[in-house]
């Protein structure tokens, strides 16, 4: 550990936190690739209160931040993450329902708050069924799915920043949402989002989440993956292009382009990130080479030298 991080880590332990900050702590165990090493320095967060206290220690220091929701579009290299990782607790999954408004924390499950919703008679956000994350990941990445996106139905977000320990509301705009993407930086974290959602008054929610999960399942490989692995270009399908090139079931050491679905990657139990990361590279040299699109990773990579962090 670098003298910035034991520095932080010696500050850190001063602070009363119920699971303390751990050293070496597995990261990749946490992630649905379920591949990669540890985080140089680890808390999990179970109040507002602790996180703030955190946040005003953690603002003296200067050091990496990554704020790891439920590790789904993430993936960790296998030298881990020479930084601070933060998780938001139990707490933070809350779920309240006020006519069309929708509040929760941001480590609520994104299929729990679908259910509510559709359960509350709302309609807006049954898409997000079928997406494994956090609503604060969910949040940061601009999820989407079936056409909808986390944009048209956010209305604000409460944010704590780890590198000035202020906590602030910003707006839907104030995000700046795009394809997969926001204004949010490894540093901020989204610890409750509002959503206006409207009312359902054909009373087809339930089946409308059947036939999501049935969707899924037909379409999308389970496994240790993360979800789509590129971006889709304009006008194209990252997927349609991956199995153009002829990749698709192409395997590299203990990851494999998925038989299923071309845009997703699976890693073998006990497998090697740096497996994933290869083949990611394999895969947009290949397409690259014989369409000529740079595929662009939706994947966030983790503690791999020159990539953006989390
Ligand atoms: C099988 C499968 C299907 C998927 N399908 C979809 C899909 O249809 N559409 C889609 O958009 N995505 C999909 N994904 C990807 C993923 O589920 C979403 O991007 C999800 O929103 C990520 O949430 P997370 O909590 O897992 O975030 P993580 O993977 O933990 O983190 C992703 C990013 O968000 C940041 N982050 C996480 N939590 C917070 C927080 N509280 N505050 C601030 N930043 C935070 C992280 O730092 C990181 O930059 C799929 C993934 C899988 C495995």
């Amino acid at each position: 550990m670098n003298d910035a991080l034991l520095a932080l880590s010696e500050d850190l332990e001063q602070v009363p936190l119920v699971h303390g900050c751990q050293q070496e702590h597995p990261l990749g165990a946490l992630s649905t690739y379920k591949v990669g090493g540890s985080a140089a320095l680890f808390v999990q967060v179970e109040s507002l209160e602790e996180l703030q206290k955190v946040a005003g220690v953690t603002s003296r220091h200067d050091v990496s931040f990554l704020v790891i929701g439920r590790g789904s579009n993430l993936l960790v290299a296998d030298q881990g993450f020479a930084g601070l990782v933060v998780q938001l607790g139990a707490a933070f999954e809350t779920v309240s329902i006020e006519g069309p408004t929708v509040t929760a924390g941001g480590a609520a499950l994104l299929p729990v708050v679908a259910r509510q919703s559709v359960q509350a008679g709302l309609k807006g956000f049954v898409w997000a069924v079928g997406v494994p994350g956090s609503l604060g990941g969910a949040v940061r990445m601009n999820a989407g799915g079936h056409g909808a996106e986390m944009k048209e139905v956010l209305q604000s977000v409460v944010v704590v920043d780890l590198s000035t320990g202020k906590t602030s509301q910003w707006s839907e705009s104030d995000l700046a949402l795009g394809y997969r993407q926001s204004a949010l930086k490894p540093c901020h974290v989204v610890v409750e989002a509002s959503m206006l959602l409207s009312m359902d008054d054909t009373a087809g929610g339930p089946q409308e989440l059947t036939q999501i999960v049935q969707w899924r399942r037909n379409n999308q490989p389970g496994g240790q993956n993360a979800g789509s692995v590129f971006t889709n270009p304009a006008h194209d399908s990252a997927g349609r292009l991956i199995e153009s090139v002829g990749l698709k079931g192409h395997r590299l050491g203990t990851a494999e382009v998925s038989t299923k679905h071309a845009n997703f990657i699976q890693a073998d139990p006990q497998g090697r990130a740096d497996d994933v990361y290869a083949l990611m590279q394999l895969v947009q040299k290949k397409v690259q080479e014989e369409t000529g699109v740079i595929l662009q990773a939706e994947t966030v990579m983790v503690g791999f030298v020159g990539e953006h962090g989390g």
